[in-house]
């Protein structure tokens, strides 16, 4: 085999996360799952997981990191050359190494499944062949294009096979040359093969925090749909971490900074446990300016309402709604909002309330 593959069943990585096994493949794996950690929360709970099948917008991480683990350990073979020199040669050009690693990754994906099961001659040479193409694509990123206008399919392909480019190595070209519309850092998860895409690869640092916490954000939701609430909060808490280290400034990184808590609202409304976090995103929100219109702060309030009462907190909820209702008295609000300031009020009155134990104030209620 090229690269001998690390046991990749689930047991393996939790056996390399708790970083016990110690043969050189599940190290190399556990280095692998220790550079990604927007996936942190996902391998803290791999053992809560069961079946699940794991995936990501798209990606899946177990995978991810075994394709990192293989291309380290093809680095500096004899028999592959072509892999520490596609590393070479797209870190020279400004990728980082972790991208390079993704680029590696690419061409081994392409031909897993032959790879993995035949490892002989013929999947060996295209494996070699894809690399060296995608050396040539990272020293030259308009080659796929020109590659595919038409004239040059007929001519040999840049692999260095001497067959036609459309008897070789076209689909793969295709793969490569996808347009780069709507390129974002959420892309880094969502799509199967960002990481050839050299002006994706140099834009996109894996170490940009705020490229972590998008990550996060999309680590969260897939752990709070398999029903893993304790990982989703780590990784919301991973998330905050990041957040209040930084200071943002521009205003771009303000309104990533801003999905993100709303995310984490989001979050806190479908559990109660993690309340206080929701408070913390209301407030940050709040501090930076997020509440511009009024149905925006409005909504706000009723979030804020709902969590000071899952904190014990009822007597501020009541005076939150007190205030609102107010407003109402006085003309404030078109019909739209008056109508969720009243269904909210409701919903807390006899079903926030009574869940919590209390019995809802008598002769507070309230009607359109
Ligand atoms: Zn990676
Ligand atoms: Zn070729």
């Amino acid at each position: 085999m090229t690269g001998s593959m690390p046991k990749a069943s689930r047991e393996a990585f939790m056996a390399a996360w708790r970083g016990e096994a110690k043969d050189p493949e599940v190290r190399a794996l556990r280095a692998a799952m220790e550079d990604h950690p927007e996936f942190f929360p996902l391998w803290d709970a791999l053992d809560q997981l069961g079946d699940q099948e794991i995936e990501v917008s798209g990606v899946n991480p177990l995978l991810h990191v075994t394709f990192h683990a293989i291309v380290r350990q093809q680095e500096g073979r004899e028999d592959i050359p072509e892999v520490s020199r596609l590393l070479q040669i797209a870190q020279h050009r400004g990728y980082s190494r972790h991208h390079a690693e993704h680029l590696a990754a690419l061409a081994l994906s392409h031909g897993v499944w032959e790879l993995l099961y035949q490892y002989e001659g013929e999947e060996v040479t295209r494996y070699r062949q894809r690399l060296r193409l995608l050396g040539l694509v990272v020293e030259d990123p308009e080659l796929p294009q020109r590659l595919l206008r038409g004239a040059l399919r007929n001519q040999p392909c840049p692999c260095g096979s001497g067959k036609k480019l459309k008897r070789c190595c076209l689909s793969f070209v295709e793969s490569v040359a996808e347009p780069e519309v709507g390129l974002s850092p959420v892309m880094w998860l969502e799509s199967p093969s960002p990481y050839v895409m050299p002006e994706f690869a140099r834009m996109v640092d894996q170490s940009d925090p705020w490229l972590i916490v998008h990550n996060l954000s999309a680590v969260a939701a897939a752990l709070e749909e398999w029903g893993a609430t304790a990982a989703a909060l780590q990784a919301h808490r991973q998330m905050r971490e990041i957040l209040q280290s930084q200071e943002p400034d521009r205003p771009e990184d303000l309104d990533f900074a801003s999905m993100v808590e709303e995310d984490v609202i989001t979050l806190a409304l479908n559990h109660p446990e993690l309340a206080g976090a929701g408070l913390a995103a209301l407030d940050w929100l709040a501090a930076h300016g997020f509440e511009g219109d009024s149905a925006v702060r409005v909504s706000h309030q009723l979030d804020r309402a709902e969590f000071l009462t899952y904190l014990g907190r009822e007597a501020e909820a009541q005076a939150l709604y007190d205030q609102l209702l107010e407003k109402i008295r006085q003309g404030a609000f078109d019909r739209e909002l008056r109508e969720l300031i009243f269904d909210r009020y409701e919903d807390w009155q006899h079903h926030i309330l009574p869940q919590r134990g209390i019995a809802a104030p008598a002769g507070s209620a309230a009607s359109p």
